[in-house]
């Protein structure tokens, strides 16, 4: 038997998307007097955090080449902005630092960020990069960075504990969130309509579905008997991709180098914005002096108590196998399939050396234990957010995901039945419509 054999709504997936969603719907329908929390359950098949938000770094940008993915987390920053302490988001800046390859791309960003009010300076040109960086950490020493886009808002949020916040919010709001209770199946009338999530403890019949499966999202899709493939128009040409992929699966690399987080405070001595640096300039190991890399190249990096020093990442790599031949599961650290290696730790560790001369020297401080994920991602690497038979939204976040807690409040006005100019962009029909976002110079998939 169920803990729960009916609920109006029931939502699948614990994770930022899932609580979220629930969190605004309950406040929602009690601003429209159509029901309230106690309407919706949260199921999971083991509990809050326990999936890709668990593990996230945590980084909250602006910084998209999209102009449809700059405005989404525009709206997104606020959201996280409306409680920094219940969300635990450090409201630190970001900062984009890119060699002459990504020049045009940043200066765009930069110009559209001006268009829609977000606060963020752009500086150009080695001399007066190396000036205004070097003005934060005295330190710096990174070569060949042409240009820098330093976002004032943003920063980062303590993955487990903005979740448990946000789980925190909407139990307050009389949702219930039900751990250990693994989807299976659902129930559908003949016209495909969702009448009932089946789950391992038994049958809950609802009146809509919220899919917030992160990583699990081909397998959600497949339960829902989605295709496992789709028809891609260029919008350029009109020639039509036939038989894409609709899931890919990447290894996101990311570490902890374990020495004081203070370590890496600024000039005045304040915690620093994130930093992200893409460059095409040479890297050498900082432990033996070989070359590592001469291709393009990026990491990212913050000081992060929560991880117990600095804590980031490099570029993913795709995971070389089918969809269907991926195991999700054990996810994240748990997975000895998809933890990071030594590859990783040198890389990462020398380009921090490379950045900033404080970080040289400091290998044998990298943390060893298991870190790092696999992302579901979509063919074209962004988001689908859409309605499928009538009454089942799906959210695929494609690995975008953590900074985005602003979707399910999006998410739940269109529940109620208002429609979200954010969220259009994002419809699963762009893919046979043509209608694709643009593509930037950046060696990461989600920028
Ligand atoms: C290592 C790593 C670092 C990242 N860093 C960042 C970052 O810095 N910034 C950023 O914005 N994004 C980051 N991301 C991406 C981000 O973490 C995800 O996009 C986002 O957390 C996904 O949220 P979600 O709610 O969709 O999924 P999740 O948080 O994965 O939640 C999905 C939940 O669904 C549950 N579930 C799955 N299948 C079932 C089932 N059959 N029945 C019941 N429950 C089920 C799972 O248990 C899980 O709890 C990172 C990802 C990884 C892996």
């Amino acid at each position: 038997m169920p803990l729960v054999q009916q609920s109006p709504y029931v939502i699948v997936g614990a994770g930022i998307h899932g609580l979220s969603t629930a969190y605004h719907l309950a406040l929602a329908l009690k601003a429209s007097g159509k029901g309230d929390g106690r309407d919706i359950i949260v199921v999971d098949k083991t509990g809050v955090a326990s999936g890709a938000s668990g593990i996230a770094c945590g980084v909250i940008r602006n910084n998209y080449y999209q102009p449809a993915m700059r405005e989404l987390m525009a709206h997104s920053v606020a959201v996280w902005e409306t409680d920094s302490v219940g969300y635990s988001y450090h409201p630190v800046g970001y900062m984009q630092i890119s060699s002459e390859s990504m020049h045009e791309d940043v200066s765009s960003i930069y110009k559209q960020q001006c268009d829609i009010g977000y606060r963020s300076v752009f500086v150009e040109g080695a001399k007066d990069c190396s000036d205004y960086m070097c003005h934060i950490f005295d330190d710096w020493q990174a070569q060949g960075i042409t240009s820098v886009l330093h976002e004032k808002s943003g920063g980062y949020a303590n993955n487990k504990k903005a979740l448990m916040g946000l789980a925190a919010k909407a139990e307050a709001e009389g949702v219930r969130i039900i751990g250990g209770c693994r989807v299976t199946g659902f129930r559908r009338d003949n016209q495909g309509t969702i009448e009932a999530v089946e789950t391992a403890l038994g049958d809950i019949q609802c009146d809509y579905v919220v899919l917030a499966p992160g990583p699990w999202a081909k397998q959600m899709w497949d339960m829902l008997e989605m295709p496992s493939t789709v028809n891609i128009k260029n919008p350029d040409t009109g020639v039509i991709s036939q038989d894409v992929p609709m899931w890919v699966y990447w290894s996101l690399q990311e570490g902890t180098l374990g020495v004081d987080p203070n370590l890496q405070q600024t000039n005045d001595g304040r915690m620093p914005p994130v930093i992200h640096v893409d460059t095409d300039a040479p890297l050498y190991s900082d432990v033996d002096g070989s070359l590592i890399t001469d291709k393009m190249w990026g990491i990212y990096y913050k000081p992060d108590f929560n991880f117990g020093g600095i804590q980031g990442g490099a570029a993913p790599f795709i995971v070389d196998k089918k969809a269907d031949e991926v195991a999700v599961d054990p996810y994240g650290p748990e997975s000895p399939e998809f933890i990071v290696g030594d590859d990783f730790s040198t890389m990462w560790v020398s380009a921090l050396a490379h950045c900033q001369k404080r970080f040289s020297g400091k290998m044998a401080h990298y943390k060893s234990e298991p870190s790092g994920g696999i992302g579901a991602f979509t063919p074209d690497s962004f988001p689908v957010f859409d309605v499928f038979y009538e009454n089942c939204y799906f959210i695929a976040g494609a690995n975008h995901g953590y900074k985005m807690i602003g979707v399910g409040k999006l998410v739940a006005e269109e529940v109620c039945g208002q429609k979200s100019a954010l969220l259009k962009p994002f419809r699963f029909s762009r893919y046979a419509e043509g209608q694709l976002h643009p593509v930037s110079n950046s060696p990461f998939p989600w920028s």
